[in-house]
């Protein structure tokens, strides 16, 4: 069931302005930040989604896919031998430091040496120190992303490779396409559904937002990496707002997280409740929004009210 048009209410901006950008976060993953991006996925219109959790995106379980863009994500170097120039010499095994290279045989048996491009680090001493010219260092793949359309817009998301590193680069280049594909396309808001944690794919994926909306639950570790990710959106001078999912699962730390965001000046913008139908609406590849009626589901659109109303306000 597709969700009724009325339900979605467009991000309002003016219509030369940038869009908005909303960055939903967590201190860490299993905290339900992504079931209720999918649910705001349902309720915003007039938007861009960006998934920045390329380490484990699963945004697209919710979304029906349909790829309109695929392009490869090329990022450092990495080494490679020529066996035919190479003498085997071994000099550029002996240093480097990331135990990258190894002994090997060319078809015709000849010994040789190979690099592991998954150990190889890209330094570029191997070439340095090789005399025979035999060493050559290649831009590296690392990964995918793509532009998707899906039931409730576009979507920018990417997957690095096994081994692939440099994430919060392609958390910046996801955070990128989205906001120029919605200035492209007129869209007043990008959501992004941001990695989890606090480290540096974060940090991309915070930089240039609007608002930062942090999704937390009532537990000592959800207060405490609340606290982290909250100094974090600081360090950026980025708004902040407050859910606690689960939160009459533990109406006492529920209490305990509001009465230290009021200290801070985070307003709580939603305290939901537990309800298996969440999980069972991701079973069928839905958000809780288009799974009928819910006491969760109205909390989520009070909570997207609320936020609306911050973005919009930013704007002024
Ligand atoms: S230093 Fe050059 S010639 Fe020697 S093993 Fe390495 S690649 Fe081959
Ligand atoms: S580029 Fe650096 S890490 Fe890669 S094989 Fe050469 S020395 Fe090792």
């Amino acid at each position: 069931m597709s969700t009724p048009r009325s339900e979605q209410a467009p991000a309002q901006t003016g219509d030369d302005a940038a869009p908005r950008q909303l960055v939903v976060l967590s201190g860490k993953g299993g905290t339900g930040k992504t079931s209720l991006v999918a649910a705001l996925a349902a309720l915003a219109s007039d938007k861009v989604l960006a998934d920045c959790d390329v380490d484990a995106a699963d945004l697209h379980l919710v979304l029906d896919l349909h790829p309109v863009r695929r392009e490869v994500f090329m990022s450092g170097k990495e080494a490679r031998i020529i066996p035919e120039r190479c003498s085997a010499c071994g000099l550029c095994a002996d240093q480097c430091r990331f135990d990258a290279i190894h002994p090997a045989r060319t078809d015709g048996g000849r010994a040789t040496y190979a690099v592991d491009p998954i150990a190889c680090e890209g330094c570029g001493l191997c070439a340095r120190v090789c005399t025979s010219g035999a060493v050559e260092l290649l831009d590296a793949r690392r990964g995918e992303w793509f532009v998707s359309d899906t039931r409730h817009g576009l979507l920018v998301h990417a997957h690095l490779d096994i081994g692939g590193e440099n994430s919060g680069k392609l958390v910046t280049l996801v955070r990128d396409q989205s906001a120029a594909l919605a200035q492209e396309t007129g869209a007043g808001l990008v959501l992004v559904d941001g990695p989890p944690g606090i480290g540096c794919p974060v940090i991309a994926s915070v930089t240039g937002a609007n608002l930062a909306l942090a999704v937390t639950e009532p537990t000592v570790s959800g207060a405490h990496d609340l606290q982290r990710v909250a100094e974090l959106v600081k360090g950026f001078g980025l708004p902040l707002a407050v859910c606690t999912n689960k939160a009459d699962l533990n109406p006492e730390m529920a209490a305990e997280i509001r009465r230290v965001c009021a200290e801070q000046g985070f307003p709580v913008v939603g305290e939901l409740s537990y309800d298996t139908r969440v999980v069972r609406a991701q079973v069928e590849g839905k958000s809780i929004i288009e799974y009928g009626d819910s006491v969760v589901a109205d909390q989520i659109r009070g909570l997207w009210k609320i936020v609306e109303a911050m973005l919009q306000k930013e704007e002024e």
